[in-house]
């Protein structure tokens, strides 16, 4: 099987070094195992999404010397595509309307496991309830007790309760945009994605995924979840503070090449020495990358 990867960033900000690190891996594992590496703008969000940044992320990838096959998908053309998907998971009983406000929600949880995704759901909705005149409903996928295992080509086996530490989860928000996680699992399948690399903050999303996956029928992904880059102070690198942009390391007169030099050096590739992405293709191989989280210098 052809190994089939992809770089899905979210266009709310310029990339930054951490998003960078994860399009230069996604593209070598790809590269190196002679694959493809497709390229998906994840602007479901028209409040957070801006065009300006999908133009610069093209660039900052040209620059860098990342390239991508095919079309670009981008998840704002593509609604009804995740539509037919809820409705396939509704008809199997595996979604449901949710006319709990998120306040509610986090009043209704006791000893609530707080997550990326908030506190788990109490399942107020599950058993049917009456629709809140005025409100629009959030839908929500529908799990099974039990436990969900997923294989991490660097984690190894991640293990999460159902019940516990994920609940029934939003899989449409109340203004009718399909979450991150449908979203995500409906076009890794759709477009044949195969091996997803991505950043270590999405590790715990990882088992909502395969749930999905298994409620739509679809096969699950090979997954790396690479270490985060963080900054002086334990924090994650973020779009939203600014952090090392291409356009910052550019007005300081970085090349393309030093900055691939110093990601590949801070993943354990390197030493740090200038290097053209291409030139680090025949050498890479999964196994080497780093397994801890760097402090980037500022
Ligand atoms: N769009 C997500 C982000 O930029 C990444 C999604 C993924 O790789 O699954 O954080």
């Amino acid at each position: 099987m052809t190994h089939r990867g992809r770089f899905a960033p979210s266009p709310t900000g310029r990339l930054h070094l951490g998003n960078l690190r994860s399009a230069l891996l996604g593209w070598l594992w790809a590269r190196a195992s002679g694959g493809e590496f497709l390229l998906r703008i994840e602007d479901l969000d028209p409040d957070r999404s801006k065009a300006e940044f999908t133009d610069a992320l093209f660039q900052d990838l040209e620059w860098l010397g990342l390239d991508w096959d095919g079309p670009v998908w981008r998840q704002s053309q593509r609604r009804e595509v995740y539509d037919e998907a809820l409705a396939q998971l509704a008809k199997s009983g595996r979604a449901y309307p949710c006319w709990c406000s998120r306040a509610e929600v986090a009043r209704a949880a006791s000893a609530p496991h707080v997550g990326e995704e908030g506190p788990v759901y109490p399942g107020t909705c599950r058993d049917g309830a009456s629709p809140k005149p005025g409100r629009q409903p959030s839908w929500r996928f529908r799990v099974e007790p039990g436990v969900v295992r997923v294989v991490d080509a660097l984690h190894g086996e991640l293990v999460q309760d159902v019940a516990q530490e994920i609940g029934d989860f939003v899989i449409r928000r109340i203004d009718g945009v399909a979450s991150y996680q449908l979203a995500v699992v409906v076009d890794d399948a759709l477009s044949g994605v195969n091996h997803v690399l991505r950043g270590e903050d999405l590790l715990s999303s990882t088992p909502r995924q395969v749930l999905l996956q298994r409620a739509l029928g679809y096969p699950t992904p090979q997954y790396a979840h690479v270490p985060l880059l963080l900054q002086g102070d334990g924090k994650r690198l973020a779009k939203r503070d600014g952090a090392s942009t291409v356009a910052g390391l550019r007005a300081l007169g970085w090349s393309p090449e030093r900055v691939v030099g110093q990601l590949a050096g801070w993943s354990g590739l390197g030493d740090g020495t200038p290097v053209k992405a291409r030139e680090l293709v025949p050498g890479f191989s999964l196994e080497r990358v780093r397994r801890e989280p760097t402090v980037v210098p500022t």
